[in-house]
């Protein structure tokens, strides 16, 4: 069995015994710059989420792919400059990086015209970073009605919290959030702190070197 495949088998055991709740979050397997010979056996194994954070990057490894192969699921969960949207549409089904109006109204334009509706998450600057992407807690609201108003289909939130910090307190504060807009998915958790997101009802964990080993 190939080591990407016995990695993603124990995340899934761990990730079962801490859930609280009968549905177990889905795992994205995050495999930015690893190449696809790399992948190739997940995808073989039936995984179907996967997540890179870089569009072009994104397009000449998955394209071929998803032609083929349309169960799979492709998340963007890396920052989204404005010129990369019309490839990123036509190549993601999800987007967890959306932390601005002028991104939202791209993003919504690029999708008419291509008659598409891509799953978005709503990145949430959750600890207040001043380097960080995403959206400040405070602007939340505004950037909530304008993506409703562009009929944007959010169906949740998303956050990397601060580094250096307990991660769980952070997880707790945009599960409330994610609660007060009454969304039903919740984006957090990585390698290093995804039984903390478990505990506090993520239900997309993006998991990159604990599947596929560190990167370069
Ligand atoms: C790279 C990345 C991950 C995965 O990180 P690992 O520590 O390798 O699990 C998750 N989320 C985002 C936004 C990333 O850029």
């Amino acid at each position: 069995m190939h080591y990407s495949i016995q990695n993603l088998e124990t995340i899934k055991e761990e990730v079962k015994l801490n859930c609280k709740t009968e549905s177990l979050p889905n795992i994205i397997a995050v495999s930015k710059t690893f190449s696809i010979d790399k992948i190739n056996p997940l995808i073989e194994y039936g995984h179907k989420h996967f997540g890179e954070n870089k569009v072009q990057e994104a397009n000449s490894k998955w394209r071929a792919i998803k032609e083929k192969n349309d169960e799979i699921k492709l998340h963007l969960i890396g920052s989204l400059q404005t010129n990369k949207v019309n490839l990123a549409v036509e190549i993601f089904d999800y987007i967890h990086s959306v932390d601005s109006k002028k991104l939202a109204k791209k993003i919504s334009d690029s999708q008419l015209k291509k008659n598409k509706s891509l799953k978005i998450f709503l990145q949430v600057n959750i600890g207040d970073e001043n380097q960080k992407s995403g959206i400040n807690p405070n602007d939340l609201p505004e950037l909530v009605s304008f993506c409703k108003d562009l009929r944007l289909n959010v169906i949740g939130l998303m956050c990397l919290p601060p580094v250096t910090e307990n991660a769980e307190i952070f997880f707790q504060k945009l599960y409330s959030l994610n609660l007060q807009y009454k969304y039903n998915q919740l984006s957090m958790g990585m390698s290093s702190d995804y039984l903390k997101a478990v505990k506090n009802h993520s239900t997309f964990l993006r998991i990159g070197s604990k599947i596929f080993g560190n990167r370069l």
